[in-house]
Order: structure tokens, then C-alpha cells, then sequence
């Protein structure tokens, strides 16, 4: 591990499964017994708002109730240790990487206790409903929506990331599919510039053939003994 000094990290749904936050494509393709395609595009919060509102409200409250797990907790601790760059992208809208410990954490897809604006364009921290169209705390305009990048929509700050892979040394993708892209291409970006890619997941991903090598078991346990081992088996 001598000549590694910058690690850019990718999370997905996997790293929060253990804390009760269900996945994206568990449960048949169904997210909370919603076809994604009625709950998370820009055309279904034009076709029934109520709806989309409605389900977000939900997730936001139910994220909540949950707790950071020891993958959670094992990321922000190699953060807070690991003498070079480290960067997490998430690709989760929940919060518990940072109520792990992390304290530089990038959201591609955005955030659940975030609202944005539509007319003033402005982001704000969010925690309650927003089915009964609040004012925005900004310019008191009736339209708030989640601050969630939909499908069909453009993921956050991917100048950065790309940026941020150019100079890896280390890519390690926890807990993600694989299958919804960009983020899903970040290994064959890492590896082509010439960094080590691993994988950590419960099972083989789609992209698992781009890893140099793939850990399968649950992310409370695989995290933990991997930064365990980055750092020195402290
Ligand atoms: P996904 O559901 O497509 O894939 C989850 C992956 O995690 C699978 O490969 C699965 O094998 C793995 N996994 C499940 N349980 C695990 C465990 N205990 N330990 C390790 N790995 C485990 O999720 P994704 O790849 O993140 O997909 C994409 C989209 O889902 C993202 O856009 C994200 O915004 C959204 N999403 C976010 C959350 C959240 O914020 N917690 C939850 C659901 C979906």
C-alpha cells in the first residue's frame, strides 16, 4: 500500500442497507412499491407532483429514524487518519456518512434534508414535508422540491470527481450496483489512468470485471478490516 496516496471512494445504496435504508433494486425493481419511473423523474413530478412529494416526504422522514453503521463510522475514520487525499462521492441521498464522521463528503445525487428552489434556485437544509408546498425560507415562492438528482438529470459536481480520479491512485467502489451511470464508469475512468480498483459489495456488481479485485460480504464487516488494513491493522 506504500505507493498510495490519493483514494477516491465511491458509496452506494449497499453502505446503508445495514442501517434499515432500503436499496434501489431490491424487492423486484420496486423501491417502497414504487416503479421508479412513477417516483424518480422529472416527468413523473410534472404528471403528479403529490405523488413524488408524497414519496420523498416519506424517505425523509424515514432516513431520520436511522443510524450511521460500522461502515459508516470505519470511512470517517480513514478519512480523519489517512495521510494523503481521500475522497467519498456518494451516490446516497441520505445523510449518515456524515453523521459517521465524515466531514468532506460529495453527493453526486443529492441530499434528502435538502430542498431547492425551482424559482430562486437556491438549495436549503430541509427536514420536514413538503407536500403542503412551504414557502422557500428564501424568497418565499411555493416551490420546493427535493434537492434528489432524478433520473434524466445531470449528477452533481462531476468536474471535481473526474478531477479527483485523474489523480487516484486508489478507486474503491462499497455497496453499488453498477448500473446506473456515470457513476457506474468511474472504475474504467480510475483504471485507464492507471489506478487500483477494488470492489467491496455483497455480491458481484455488473462492472465487477473492471476491479482488480472484489471483497464480497456485508459492508459492516468488509469496510471495517479494509481500513483496518489500510491503516496498518491500527
Ligand atoms: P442499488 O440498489 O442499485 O445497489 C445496491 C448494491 O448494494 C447492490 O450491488 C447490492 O448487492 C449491494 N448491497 C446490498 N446490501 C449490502 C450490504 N449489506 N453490504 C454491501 N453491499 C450491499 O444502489 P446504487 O448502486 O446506490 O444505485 C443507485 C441509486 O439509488 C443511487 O442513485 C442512489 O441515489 C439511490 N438510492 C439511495 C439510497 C440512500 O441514500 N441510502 C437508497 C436507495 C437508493
Amino acid at each position: 500500500m506504500q505507493q498510495i496516496r490519493n483514494i477516491v471512494i465511491l458509496t452506494g445504496a449497499g453502505v446503508s442497507a445495514e442501517s434499515g435504508i432500503d436499496t434501489f433494486r431490491g424487492g423486484g425493481g420496486l423501491w417502497e412499491q414504487h416503479r421508479v419511473e412513477d417516483v424518480a423523474t422529472p416527468e413523473a413530478f410534472a404528471r403528479d407532483p403529490d405523488l413524488v412529494l408524497r414519496f420523498y416526504d416519506m424517505r425523509r422522514a424515514a432516513i431520520q429514524e436511522k443510524q450511521p453503521n460500522a461502515a459508516h463510522t470505519a470511512l470517517a475514520r480513514l478519512e480523519a487518519e489517512w495521510p494523503g487525499n481521500l475522497l467519498l462521492v456518494t451516490q446516497n441521498v441520505d445523510d449518515l456518512h456524515e453523521r459517521g464522521g465524515s466531514r468532506r463528503v460529495l453527493h453526486m445525487h443529492g441530499e434528502h434534508l435538502n430542498a431547492w428552489c425551482t424559482s430562486c434556485d437556491i438549495r436549503s437544509r430541509w427536514t420536514g414535508p413538503l407536500i403542503d408546498r412551504p414557502a422557500c425560507p428564501i424568497c418565499a415562492a411555493p416551490t420546493l422540491r427535493p434537492d434528489v438528482v432524478w433520473f434524466g438529470e445531470m449528477p452533481y459536481r462531476m468536474g471535481e470527481i473526474y478531477a479527483a480520479l485523474r489523480e487516484a491512485d486508489l478507486f474503491v467502489s462499497i455497496g453499488t450496483s453498477g448500473a446506473v451511470y456515470p457513476a457506474a464508469g468511474f472504475v474504467q475512468n480510475a483504471r485507464e489512468l492507471g489506478a487500483q480498483t477494488l470492489e467491496l459489495n455483497l455480491e458481484r456488481s455488473q462492472g465487477s470485471h473492471w476491479f482488480h479485485e472484489s471483497r464480497l460480504g456485508p459492508a459492516t464487516e468488509v469496510v471495517p478490516a479494509w481500513v483496518d488494513e489500510m491503516l496498518g491493522g491500527a
